[in-house]
């Protein structure tokens, strides 16, 4: 079968390889969609490391080409797969946190994943997708069940006032799941001006600007207070340490994008004079899966405006290329796997 193959790190290329064959309990996709993402990129430049050869790609719909032993699931049903593989026996799976199993593993990171013409996968982890979900925008459904997933861990509640720092896909959809959770004001910040006008058509009430005054506007929005919660997207330090500030005494902040520095100038002080809960959250949970698709489906969330491109399979290598560069324009790029 045909595949995007990273034989070392930046060497990607097509190439023919074995077919996919499912195992026992396993179902064959035939892959009709694949988004790129972040952690592809860092698969890409080596920053993650991989055994090579390895097909990439953790976001992925297709049709079941064979249902396999167990899943009962019809020929041709368009379906999604959860690419978290856990081992359903430890202390967390136990514990119903299997987002957290030591013995899991990705799917197109530490096995072969999407970005090829067929895939196995447990049957226990492919979603059947209802018809009013378009191809285009259904892998993002992955990256949803990660935002919903650490919105479970810090709930909205209901009229409360919400900042999200950095507008990219998860912002985006953060801006959106916190509006359909019934947040009161919704606070968007990003340098991007496209970005910020995109999260007002999504559902953010006013949108800043980092930089220009955004803790005393922030402040001046909330009578003074700061907000109730900080969703903080970004993944730079310099959010967090804004999110500390324009945070109401008492407040949350939900950590959604990933640190990677291992030290930082921080108001530590403020941080506890302000009694802030920290809430990080990472990956998602199965429940997670159904849970967005019916999101998506009664159409609270919309996933078709993040989608910026739709390019070949055979162009992943560009796909890649453009998201190496910033550009404010380009959100989600998905791969057709049709042509
Ligand atoms: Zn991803
Ligand atoms: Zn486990």
């Amino acid at each position: 079968m045909k595949a995007l193959v990273l034989n070392a790190p930046t060497d990607l290329a097509q190439a023919s390889i074995a077919d996919a064959a499912n195992g026992d309990g396993e179902v064959l996709v035939k892959v009709t969609r694949s988004g790129v993402c972040g952690t592809d990129l860092k698969i890409f430049q080596g920053q993650i490391p991989v055994n090579y050869p390895r097909v990439m790609g953790h976001e992925m719909i297709g049709e079941i080409a064979d249902a396999g032993n167990t899943s009962g699931i019809a020929i041709g049903t368009r379906v999604i797969v959860d690419p978290v593989i856990y081992c359903g026996n430890c202390f967390h799976c136990q514990a119903g946190r299997e987002n957290l199993c030591p013995n899991g593993h990705l799917i197109g990171r530490d096995c072969d994943g999407g970005f090829s013409e067929f895939m196995a996968a447990p049957s226990d982890a492919v979603f059947p997708l209802p018809d009013n979900i378009s191809d285009n925008s259904a892998p993002l459904i992955q990256v949803m069940t990660t935002c919903l997933h650490a919105q479970n861990l810090a709930p909205v509640r209901p009229g409360e006032t919400i900042a999200i720092i950095g507008l990219g896909v998860a912002g985006q959809l953060q801006v959106q799941l916190a509006k359909a959770r019934g947040a009161g004001l919704i606070v968007g910040i990003t340098g991007s001006a496209t970005r910020r006008s995109m999260a007002e058509k999504l559902g953010a009430d006013v949108t800043l600007a980092p930089g220009d005054d955004v803790a005393e506007k922030v402040r001046s929005l909330t009578g003074g207070h700061g907000v109730d919660m900080v969703i903080e997207c970004a993944g730079a330090m310099s959010a967090f340490a804004q999110a500390i500030d324009f945070a109401r005494p008492g407040a949350r902040l939900l950590l959604f994008g990933i640190y990677t520095a291992t030290e930082a100038a921080l108001p530590f002080y403020e941080l506890y004079y302000k009694e802030l809960s920290i809430i990080s959250a990472r990956a998602a949970r199965r429940a997670d899966f159904p849970a967005c698709i019916d999101l998506v489906s009664r159409g609270e969330i919309d996933l078709d405006s993040l989608v910026s491109h739709v390019l070949p399979l055979s162009e992943l290598s560009a796909a890649i290329r453009m998201l190496e560069k910033r550009d404010d324009s380009r959100m989600k790029v998905v791969l057709d796997h049709s042509h």
